[in-house]
């Protein structure tokens, strides 16, 4: 009630209008007190001295008791009279009158007020009794006697403030109340604007709309206050609307990051980063559910290939397209991450045993089967898939991906678009692996590799060519084929240095190899694509020709066809330069790597060898017969020189020389022999050219 200004105000003004009403009441009976004892007093004294007058008459001749009786019974119409005492000159008493009224007073006798008239003076006197007027009779020299009037003063005095009060009390009431009714209206009329303006204030601040405008009707303090509220809203909601913008930037911009920090701008797919954590969690999870979980590893067959080849923007095409065809085969709360280049990771949560992953790695190299369109080109494609268990990990999140990684691997070594899940046995080859790469630096010191040559027969039966194949024999693992250790010192960054081995090896063996064979002898030497990749290559061939005085003609560089297609440009870089220097390069495992035949007309080569998987199934079914053919077709049409690998029968030997290919290699001829080995081995190759029925035929028609 007291926190209202108005009703502060209605209570403050109510107690000062109670407050001045009583004292202005106060202040008019105390003024009424005055008047009426003023005039009272003039009445007694004007009365007492006719009483007096009328005495001295009376007792002038003789002192008349009767007559002085009858004078004062006139005092009965005075009813405040209370009594008269009569003395003579002596102050002997001689008449005394009590007024009736007071003579029903009990005990009520003059003598009793205790009142002395000798001693007061002749005025009129205020006592407790009342006013008490004595005067003399006659003359003050002369007097004939004294009068004595006591008149009852406060009993009317009461009387007549009761009866002014009661007259003037209705009023009283009657102007506070108006008064008050009209100081509540005024307040009320003076304060319901600011009222109005609270309550908007208060509307504002529990809806917190503060596009809200207070209305303002006049031009008063409360309006000029309604104003300012006005203007301090249009500013808070500016400055809200500048804060909700800002907040809205800044909650994009912490999207962004979010996904950027997350996800992989250019398929969309969590990240490393996201993907291990969301791992980390699910394999807690798994753990304390006893439940098994599986990963799944894997990339792109042949990305590099189209990267190159195709370009980066239809690279970047066929990752989308492939994390699109592979999602459409995994479960609602699979997650599949990219972890960047052409590396995939999947995870499969909530599995009771490995076939749904099984399952579901079949259905993705299925749905990998056939190519996928990238900007009109039919792009063949396949993933290889490693799989590994959580259990299998004992829940360790290295483990289980080391694991998965693994097992790709032997899915890569398996062939391309196939699955591996992993199983320990897979850790023991991991173990040769490393042991590999761990003994090959300590190979080239030690000189452990060896160079053997394997020849190549011209389709006139004459040994052309050699190819220079390395060997390694360990003490520890014993023989290693360059087909398991040369992968694993591209793995480990260790192919260059075997390369620079063989190079110089075979530039040293050449003077040899040129007059056991022939002086135009061309002998072949394989490159890795890390070679390709590698800018000072070129240089360091320099620099060795130069220094073993070796003639660059006698030398082929042998590239295979799937190195090529990962080192592109490096590649075709490389092979200008050689064939600017006047060496020659040679296309390795033709037909095995990217089957798109388009970039054969845009590269640099002499020679394609049409890899041994031709050779040796040409004859198993019409098609394959009709592929090698295509092949052998195609490379003439191309203008290339043919070499073909891995002949071993007689029969693969005849067909291919029938067909054009323009030299052989194979066991059937020679396998590879130490460079001490190879005038026995030209020997026997020879012999047993002789013996094919190409030569027959040739020999029949020249007959
Ligand atoms: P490649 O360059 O295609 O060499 C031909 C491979 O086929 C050789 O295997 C050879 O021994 C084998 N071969 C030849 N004729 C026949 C045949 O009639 N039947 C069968 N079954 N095999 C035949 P090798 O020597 O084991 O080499 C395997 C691969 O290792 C080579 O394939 C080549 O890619 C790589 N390699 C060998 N030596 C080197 C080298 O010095 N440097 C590099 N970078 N790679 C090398
Ligand atoms: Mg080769
Ligand atoms: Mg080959």
């Amino acid at each position: 009630m007291f926190h209202s200004i108005r009703n502060k105000f209605i209570i403050i003004t109510t107690l000062l209008i109670i407050l001045s009403s009583n004292l202005v009441f106060f202040l008019a009976i105390n003024e009424h007190e005055d008047l009426y004892r003023q005039s009272v007093e003039e009445n007694l004294d004007a009365m007492s001295s006719n009483i007096s007058d009328n005495l001295l008459r009376v007792m002038s001749q003789e002192i008349d008791l009767f007559s002085i009786t009858t004078e004062l019974l006139g005092l009965d119409r005075y009813e405040h009279i209370k009594f008269v005492n009569v003395f003579d000159a002596n102050w002997q008493l001689i008449q005394s009158y009590v007024h009736p009224n007071y003579l029903k007073l009990d005990h009520f006798t003059p003598e009793l007020t205790g009142i002395k008239p000798q001693g007061l003076p002749h005025t009129v006197n205020a006592t407790n009794q009342g006013l008490v007027v004595v005067k003399t009779i006659g003359e003050e020299q002369f007097p004939m006697g004294y009068l004595l009037i006591v008149q009852d003063y406060q009993k009317p005095l009461d009387e007549s403030k009761a009866s002014l009060f009661y007259s003037a009390a209705p009023f009283v009431i009657l102007i506070i109340a108006l008064t008050i009714i009209i100081s509540y209206w005024i307040y009320q009329h003076l304060l319901s604007p600011l009222l109005k303006l609270s309550k908007f204030t208060q509307k504002v601040e529990k809806t917190t709309n503060y596009q809200l405008q207070y209305k303002i009707s006049s031009n008063d303090e409360v309006s000029q206050l309604g104003k300012d509220i006005n203007n301090l809203l249009q500013t808070i909601n500016s400055q809200i609307k500048t804060n909700q913008k800002k907040t809205a930037q800044l909650l994009d911009q912490k999207h962004s990051m979010e996904h950027l920090a997350n996800y992989d701008i250019l398929t969309g797919l969590p990240n490393r980063m996201y993907f291990m954590n969301l791992l980390k969690k699910e394999l807690i999870r798994s753990k304390s559910n006893n439940q098994d979980m599986a990963i799944m590893f894997f990339d792109v067959d042949s990305f590099k290939g189209v990267n190159d080849t195709l370009g980066h923007e239809t690279g970047d095409l066929l990752l989308k397209a492939v994390a699109t065809t592979i999602k459409r085969n995994l479960r609602q709360n699979d997650v599949i991450a990219r972890l960047g280049g052409d590396e995939f990771l999947i995870m499969l949560p909530n599995l009771n045993d490995q076939s749904k992953a099984i399952h579901i790695a079949q259905q993705i190299v299925n749905s990998m089967q056939e190519p996928l369109t990238i900007n009109q080109w039919d792009v063949p494609t396949g993933v290889s898939i490693g799989i590994a268990s959580a259990k299998e990990a004992a829940f360790n999140i290295d483990t289980f991906i080391g694991n998965a990684d693994i097992a790709m691997y032997a899915s890569k070594e398996k062939g391309k678009g196939s699955y591996t899940v992993f199983n320990n046995k897979m850790l023991e080859s991991n173990k040769r692996k490393s042991q590999i790469a761990n003994l090959i630096s300590q190979a080239i010191t030690q000189n452990e590799f060896e160079i053997v040559y394997q020849l190549k027969m011209s389709a006139s039966g004459e040994a052309t060519g050699l190819e220079a194949l390395i060997r390694w024999q360990n003490q520890e693992l014993g023989f290693i084929s360059p087909g398991e250790f040369i992968p694993i010192a591209e793995q480990v960054g260790k192919i260059k240095a075997i390369t620079q081995w063989v190079i110089k090896r075979v530039f040293k063996d050449l003077s040899i190899l040129k007059k056991s064979i022939r002086s135009d002898v061309l002998v072949s030497l394989n490159l890795s694509s890390h070679d390709l990749k590698d800018n000072n290559f070129i240089n360091a061939v320099k620099s060795k020709l130069v220094k073993y005085n070796v003639d660059i003609s006698n030398i082929q560089f042998e590239i295979t066809e799937s190195s090529y297609l990962d080192n592109f440009e490096n590649s075709n870089e490389f092979f200008n330069q050689i064939k600017e220097m006047g060496g020659s390069i040679a296309l390795d495992d033709f037909g095995t790597g990217y089957s798109s035949l388009s970039y054969l007309t845009k590269i640099d080569i002499d020679t394609i060898k049409i890899d041994r998987m031709f050779v040796n199934q040409f004859d198993s079914s019409e098609k394959d017969t009709a592929v090698l053919k295509a092949i052998l077709d195609l490379s003439k049409r191309l203008g290339l020189k043919i070499c073909s690998e891995g002949i071993e029968t007689a029969s693969q030997a005849n067909y291919l020389i029938a067909h054009g290919s323009d030299e052989m290699q194979g066991y059937y001829f020679a396998k590879p022999v130490d460079i001490s080995k190879l005038p026995g081995a030209i020997k026997h190759a020879k012999a047993l050219f002789k013996e094919l029925s190409v030569n027959h035929q040739i020999s029949d028609k020249v007959n």
